[in-house]
Parts: structure tokens; C-alpha cells; sequence
């Protein structure tokens, strides 16, 4: 059996914490969801891991960002070619 009781009392408990600023703002580590002070730079705890992973992601992300601009390049100059024949 569910305790609704008990889920609502839980409930009150954490709603009046967070109203009454007893839970310091804070985020969370990206790669383990470890709360960090809000401050951090980069949003990553002070795991190797965490660190290792949030460097990853981020050459990744580079890498991403520079296929897309070959893909919007490749696209424009097609886009481009194909005006300028019309013209022609
Ligand atoms: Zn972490």
C-alpha cells in the first residue's frame, strides 16, 4: 500500500526546506549530478573523471561545430552555384 500520508508529509518537508533558503542555490555536476557550488566553472565536480568527461564532450561538441559549418558551407555553395546558373 502507498502511504499518501507520508508522501504528503515528505512532500511539506521539502517544499517548506526550499522556501525557507535552507537548501543553498547550488548546480549540479553534468556528468554525476554531484551538487557543486554555483560558481564552478566548468559545471563539473572535482572528479577526474567528471573532468576528464567534460573535456571530452567539449572537443566533441568543437568537432561538431566545425562539421556543421562544412556541411552549411558545402550547402550554401550549392545553394549559390545553382542561383548564379539561373542567372546566367
Ligand atoms: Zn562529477
Amino acid at each position: 500500500m502507498v502511504d499518501v500520508k507520508k508522501i504528503k508529509d515528505n512532500v511539506a518537508k521539502v517544499t517548506s526546506k526550499i522556501s525557507s533558503g535552507k537548501v543553498a542555490p547550488h548546480k549540479h555536476c553534468r556528468v554525476c549530478q554531484k551538487a557543486i557550488p554555483v560558481n564552478s566553472d566548468p559545471r563539473v565536480c572535482k572528479a577526474v573523471e567528471c573532468q576528464e568527461q567534460n573535456d571530452k564532450d567539449k572537443r566533441n561538441e568543437k568537432q561538431m561545430r566545425i562539421w556543421m559549418f562544412i556541411f552549411f558551407g558545402i550547402f550554401a555553395f550549392i545553394f549559390l552555384t545553382s542561383i548564379l546558373r539561373q542567372v546566367v
